[in-house]
């Protein structure tokens, strides 16, 4: 039995210029490195690349970390301490945010939403920037739109967010969407993408530091978009380009791990990591991994699922895995 945990920001949130971003604190991380360390077992990742290749068992309440997006908060706020309590943990940067001074558009939504607190204006300002597209593009009318995406239910948000969420993830075609985020985002977060970029994101040389210390890297993409259903030769593309990173990062070819952004992918995708030679999958499945039958579609705990405090009392997560 295995618990891989997995994370985004962390960051002292109330003191920060986006008090809107969701995260764990400082407090709050360090709270469940303590409960961690109290009910449960570290393991690196190379652990669980040798667990799920037969050449070691891993203790039922062995846990691993997992840091997604390639956080400068990962370098500033996670590295140091986890480096100080010994806990080795992995981190997975997108390709092209890790490379180039540009944020993902994950990131720019995201980003929006946090100074935004008019959800039903900003759908609205959605619609009729997506309106001066339609000319060259076709897609379903606002109606249509909305129809689509009012019965789908998320874990952590309502639902005038999921609409937002859903017209700039997947509702408008890909050129659309590109366009209303980047008008969005120069409108209502900034017009200085670079230093966005350099202040949001680690660099390589923050990854080498970290490497060089015991952190282990996997991929995450290149422009972390949806893999389920994308087609083959940009989801080819979007492996072909995790993996070098992985070998810039190594310094040459090993195994590795493919971390499906949005937990999104598909039979093609698991294929195409395979034919690169990724050797586990991490996905977004709430869950605890029970064997590795599926190496490849391994699952993962949102550190939403873990108490906040080492002297909590054990969640169900827990009790699953204490003898
Ligand atoms: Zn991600």
């Amino acid at each position: 039995m295995l618990t891989i945990v997995m994370y985004h920001y962390v960051r002292d949130i109330a003191g920060s210029p986006y008090p809107g971003i969701r995260g764990r604190t400082l407090g709050e991380f360090d709270g469940q490195l303590e409960y961690l360390s109290r009910h449960y077992v570290h393991v690196s990742l190379q652990d669980v690349m040798d667990a799920a290749g037969g050449r070691m068992t891993l203790p039922e309440n062995a846990y691993h970390l997992t840091f997604d997006d390639g956080l400068s908060d990962h370098y500033r706020n996670v590295f140091p301490r986890l480096r100080e309590r010994g806990i080795p943990a992995s981190f997975y940067p997108p390709t092209q945010s890790a490379l180039n001074s540009v944020v993902l558009e994950v990131h720019k939504i995201q980003f929006l939403l946090s100074v935004i607190t008019d959800y039903g204006a900003l759908a609205n300002e959605i619609f009729s920037m997506a309106a001066a597209y339609r000319s060259e593009y076709e897609f379903p009318s606002e109606a249509g739109l909305r129809a689509q995406f009012v019965n789908i239910r998320s874990r952590f948000d309502p639902p005038e967010v999921v609409l937002v969420k859903r017209l700039l993830q997947t509702g408008l075609p890909g050129p659309v969407r590109t366009g209303v985020i980047g008008e969005l985002f120069a409108l209502h977060v900034t017009t200085d993408e670079a230093a966005f970029a350099h202040e949001l994101y680690m660099t390589m040389e923050d990854m080498r530091e970290m490497y060089k210390s015991g952190m282990e890297f996997g991929g995450h993409g290149y422009r972390h978009a949806r893999m389920h259903g994308m087609k083959l030769d940009e989801q080819e593309f979007e492996i072909k380009k995790s993996r070098e990173l992985m070998r810039m990062l190594h310094g040459r070819e090993q195994p590795w791990v493919m971390n499906y952004p949005f937990g999104s992918y598909d039979e093609e995708t698991v294929r195409l990591a395979q034919k690169y030679h990724a050797i586990l999958g991490l996905t977004t499945k709430a869950e605890l991994v029970h064997g590795f039958d599926r190496p490849l579609e391994l699952e993962r705990l949102d550190t939403n699922d873990l108490p906040l405090s080492g002297d909590a009392p054990i969640s169900r997560w827990t009790a699953q895995v204490l003898v």
